[in-house]
């Protein structure tokens, strides 16, 4: 149970400023420049971050091949990695109240959403790999008698992550945990605008055993630290999650470089399908409405395109309406409030050019649209909903990756698919219906990497998260995860 008193107190501590996590120590930029951390709930300055090089990055590359080459951590047994793993686990457990209300300052996520899916689902996912690791077996093939082959798993070597600023813990663990426990060396690039809770992780793995240079992380822009490590010749595999701008250049900078693997996890404009059948379209309501607004709609999977059958379009509407309006936004310290900030006056002012045009484009505006909270200084807005959305407009094709909800009417199941397929991304969906046939026929035809039936939202770790078209090309969670950060290794001999 969290208590405001103890939340209170950690906001009350200064951040000192934060350097590079390379070779197991804190270093700070070579160039000596600090980045700003700007808190989105209340535009203060919280503390300075490196400003990484490409110098600073190619040095962490360093120190995480030489690592991996002297074995340090990737020739000792699995057993021994589960060993450490499940001791960061303990450790992030230990600190789960100071790692959550650092993160949240950082990136203004709600504390009761945060402290569950950012600390600890971070611990669980350590937990998961450490547990995983030891029972991988590899394979001895069925080939002609007086032959073995063999195939090996074998740790990758060097694992470069880049992660975006919504859930960094969560997302930063899917990569981390399974590339340290399958014995690789990695380089974490986290957001400029969500590191300081990433690099608390590092020194709690240091805290845990993970041997120095193993796993290092380098702050600083995305088109500096981040460009030199897709650049890396010394980078084996590169793992991302993030916007589709930037999946594109990494799969350049792949080709310009070493062809490392690149798995990319990318964004996406889900469609939300609400059939005239649903069980319970109260819920529905409900849940779309959360589906939508919860983490101000900063979620890769956020049911972000509500299509709804036109005879109930109209009701089914204004119950979501009444849901979004009742949500409590506001200081994501406050256990109150339900939503917290919007995670940079760029985003903020991103979201409300996507209202504007959504109007200009002949959408009306049903409910939000509008900043609010703006006396303290933090970036807050109202869950909004545009409804008479065309499948064309731009607010049905483009991300908006804030609280924006977009709705259309569709007439049937032909319909619905067809504009469901209708945008480049393939991320997640949903559909409401009592009808088992029609849910199996949804659940063939939408594409996308994960479909929900009369729910939205739910997974967890025993679950692939990956999208098809253009939402990305890789799979975080499950065992599935674990073929990124391992190359098979074929040993052919004779006997
Ligand atoms: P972003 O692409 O702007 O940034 C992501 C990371 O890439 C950051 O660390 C950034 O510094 C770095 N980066 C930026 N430019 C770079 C460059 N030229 N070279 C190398 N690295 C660079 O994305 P964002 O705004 O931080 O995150 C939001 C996006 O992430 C949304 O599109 C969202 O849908 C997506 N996302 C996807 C998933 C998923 O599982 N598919 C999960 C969460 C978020």
């Amino acid at each position: 149970m969290l208590e405001q008193g103890a939340i209170d107190a950690l906001r009350a501590i200064p951040v000192p400023d934060q350097g590079h996590h390379i070779d197991g120590r804190q270093s700070p930029a070579e160039t000596g420049e600090v980045l700003d951390v700007v808190s989105p709930i209340d535009g203060a300055r919280l503390c300075g971050l490196a400003s990484g090089s490409a110098a600073d990055m190619n040095r962490a590359v360093r120190s995480a091949r030489a690592a991996f080459e002297d074995g340090r951590w990737s020739k000792t047994a699995p057993a021994h990695r589960k060993k450490v793993l499940h001791r960061l686990a303990d450790l992030i457990e230990r600190d789960a109240l100071e790692l959550t209300v650092l993160g949240v300052r950082d990136n203004g996520t709600e504390i009761n959403m945060a402290y569950k899916a950012e600390a600890l689902s971070a611990a669980g996912t350590f937990r998961y790999y450490a547990e995983v690791i030891d029972k991988v077996y590899g394979e001895i093939a069925p080939t002609a008698q007086n032959i073995l082959a063999l195939v090996h798993h074998a740790p990758v070597g060097v694992v470069g992550a880049i992660v975006p600023w919504n859930f960094p813990l969560m997302i930063g663990s899917w990569k981390i945990a399974p590339a340290l426990a399958a014995g690789n060396s990695l380089v974490l690039k986290p957001a400029e605008s969500a590191s300081l809770s990433l690099l608390r992780i590092a020194a709690l793995a240091a805290e845990a055993g993970v041997p120095d240079g193993v796993f290092n992380v380098v702050t600083g822009p995305g088109a500096v630290v981040g460009e030199a490590l897709a650049l890396s010749m010394d980078v084996d595999v590169l793992v991302f999650t993030g916007s589709g701008a930037t999946g594109r250049r990494l799969l350049n900078y792949s080709a310009a470089s070493n062809l490392k693997r690149c798995y990319l996890e990318l964004g996406g404009k889900s469609p939300n399908i609400v059939f005239n059948d649903a069980p319970d379209l109260e819920e529905a309501a409900r849940v779309s409405a959360a589906g939508i607004f919860r983490n101000s709609g900063q979620v890769c999977v956020a049911g972000s395109r509500l299509l709804v059958q036109q005879d109930i379009h109209d009701d089914f509407v204004s119950a979501l309406c009444a849901h979004a309006r009742a949500f409590r936004v506001g200081d994501p310290l406050d256990l109150k409030s339900q939503i917290g900030a919007v995670h940079s006056l760029t985003q903020l002012e991103a979201d409300l050019g996507f209202v504007e045009t959504a109007e200009a484009e002949g959408a009306d505006l049903r409910t939000g649209g509008q900043r609010i909270l703006e006396e303290t200084g933090g970036y807050y807005m109202q869950p909004t909903v545009m409804t008479n959305v065309k499948p064309t407009d731009t607010i049905a094709q483009r991300e908006v990756f804030g609280p924006v909800l977009a709705v259309t009417p569709f007439k049937d199941e032909d319909d619905a698919i067809r504009i469901a397929n209708s945008t480049e991304f393939g991320l997640a969906s949903g559909v409401w219906t009592e009808n088992l046939g029609r849910a199996h026929r949804m659940i063939a035809a939408i594409r996308s990497g994960v479909i929900h039936v009369n729910t939205y939202g739910g997974a967890d770790l025993t679950v692939p998260l990956g999208g098809v078209k253009q939402s990305g090309n890789g799979h975080d969670k499950s065992l599935h995860a674990l073929d990124k950060y391992h190359d098979l290794k074929t040993a052919w001999i004779q006997l």
